[in-house]
């Protein structure tokens, strides 16, 4: 006879884990997607690759948004950080490089002040203990009139390779945004990510050279 240890934190189920197996969140699109900008083309490169780089570095993500509302809404909006580890699992199983430094894409100061933590630092944590890396959030997020600013809120020395983290890629003005900070602080930084709400952005020319001359403006 089966044991089950706990119950599901989204559906309540019985469950051997804090997720049920209904409840996991798989990678959407696995091996589908282009390894430098994550669109989904079914080849390793995509040509928009060879003909408009992104110059920061490569963008990865692990599934959809609407996959993974569930869990982030869990993690976020009810306070279940025992979930934060799938989220860690994701994102460290797509790391390739050794990286520098891990750098945690900003929370809103608002939610920042309302939850009193940056789950990011939880879903970050396999990837701080298994590759021995410094993961910081320098950067500060705030909300003006519906613009979002970003600016450096603690600054550090100067790396070479940097990963950034973050749960959703929605518009991309946060990553834009921190691009511009973090051009003068690595010489590279690839993004990763854990949901996108529309992997066709990736392919969408305006995207791709906006985040291009926050990197560099001089283009
Ligand atoms: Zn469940
Ligand atoms: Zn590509």
């Amino acid at each position: 006879m089966y044991m089950f240890k706990t119950i599901c934190c989204i559906c309540g189920r019985r469950s051997f884990e804090d997720l049920c197996r209904c409840c996991t969140v798989f990678e959407a699109y696995a091996g589908l997607k282009c390894k430098h900008c994550g669109a989904i083309l079914g080849g390793k490169e995509c040509q928009l690759c060879s003909v408009l780089p992104l110059k920061f570095g490569d963008i990865k993500w692990y599934t959809t948004y609407l996959s993974a509302l569930e869990l982030i809404r869990a993690i976020k909006f009810k306070s279940k950080f025992q979930l934060c580890k799938y989220v860690g699992e994701a994102l460290f199983n797509m790391i390739e490089y050794n990286y520098d430094l891990a750098i945690l894409s900003p929370i809103n100061q608002q939610s920042f002040l309302k939850r009193e933590v940056n789950h990011l630092f939880f879903c970050a944590e396999k990837i701080k203990s298994r590759l021995k890396i410094r993961v910081i959030s320098p950067l500060k997020k705030t909300k003006y009139k519906g613009k979002v600013k970003i600016e450096l809120a603690n600054d550090f020395k100067q790396v070479e390779r940097v990963v950034f983290l973050d749960d959703v890629l929605t518009t991309g003005e946060t990553l834009r945004q921190s691009l511009k900070i973090l051009r003068e602080k690595a010489k590279k930084v690839d993004a990763i990510f854990f949901a996108i709400s529309n992997p066709n952005i990736l392919s969408h020319l305006v995207f791709r050279a906006r985040l291009n001359s926050a990197w560099n403006r001089s283009i």
